[in-house]
């Protein structure tokens, strides 16, 4: 479903490389557009993936490591600039909201931006949309973080032949859609005799953490995991302690949690092109579904729909 994609602005740890920026991406749902972790450059980086300031309707931050949000004062200054008309929620740990202020503040500029701040200070629905919720959960890094999960709500698919055996068509399929019951030709059609459930779609975003219950409550059942895998196998020591993921932990995670499509990111600079494959390769050991290596400026499909509910 190419309406529903993540734009993939930046994908480094710590520090950038030659091929890769810090942190950030866009997932674009239909009409919104959620930005999660903008790191450094993220402003100019959407330029290059041709995403402007206005798609932003949501921002995301999972914890305040600057690789995850010093991009946060350029986008919004950028917004501001653009006039974004439209108001915009922004998430973050509660426990650090100095820090978040702080980045909002960080320059002088005219601000106009319809800014929403919602802190995040346990775990549970953070946003709620009309057709779908956000959820934190707690991870366990340094510092306060928490990851993110969007959840589409679960409706119901009209069957075309069965619409087609008791006569329905054109404007009246939206009204029995509306209303769950029609009256056609003296009889009474229910939605559920002409439909089938159709189940919502999920995403989860796991940034900087340890292995964790969270962060398989996350992935649980998603049809795509964004998760960090900043380490290979031979740094698990080193994972362990800064509170990171190996590549093979986050396989792990999305196979565990029953997830069907795993994209890669947030890697140390000592992986580049070429020695990158590694991660991939540990990933795909613990997780038989598709993994993807993210790359900057890589848009990434979700998966069509399930053909049948969980
Ligand atoms: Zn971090």
């Amino acid at each position: 479903m190419s309406d529903r994609e993540l734009v993939v602005l930046g994908t480094a740890s710590q520090a950038p490389t030659r091929s890769r920026n810090h942190n950030g991406y866009l997932l674009l749902w239909d009409d919104e557009g959620l930005l999660f972790d903008p790191g450094e450059g993220t402003q100019r980086q959407m330029l290059f993936a041709g995403v402007t300031a206005s798609r932003i309707t949501r921002i995301c931050i999972t914890h305040f490591h600057g690789d995850h949000c010093l991009g946060l004062p350029g986008v919004l200054q950028r917004m501001s600039l653009d006039r974004v008309p439209h108001a915009v929620d922004a998430c973050f740990p509660a426990q650090n909201h100095a820090v978040f202020t702080r980045l909002r503040r960080a320059a002088l500029f005219h601000d106009v931006v319809n800014l929403k701040e919602r802190p995040v200070a346990a775990g549970g629905t953070v946003l709620q949309a009309a057709k779908f919720r956000v959820e934190a959960q707690p991870l366990s890094h340094g510092v306060p973080a928490i990851g993110y999960r969007l959840v589409e709500a679960d409706g119901r698919r009209m069957l075309p032949d069965e619409l087609a055996e008791v006569g329905i068509t054109g404007p009246d399929i939206g009204r029995l859609q509306r209303e769950g019951r029609l009256v056609t030709g003296g009889r009474l059609v229910t939605v559920e005799q002409v439909s089938e459930p159709r189940r919502g779609q999920r995403f989860a975003f796991i940034m900087d953490t340890r292995l964790c219950d969270a962060a398989f409550a996350l992935a649980d059942g998603a049809d795509m995991v964004v998760c960090e895998s900043t380490f290979a196998d031979t740094e698990a020591a080193l994972a362990r302690e800064y509170g990171h993921l190996t590549a093979r932990q986050a396989g792990r995670i999305a196979a565990e949690s029953g997830a069907r499509l795993l994209v890669l990111t947030h890697f140390s600079q000592r992986y580049e092109r070429g020695d990158e494959q590694q991660l991939a390769e540990q990933a795909a050991t613990a997780f038989g579904g598709p993994v993807v290596l993210a790359h900057d400026l890589d848009r990434v499909s979700m998966p069509s729909r399930h053909p049948q509910p969980a």
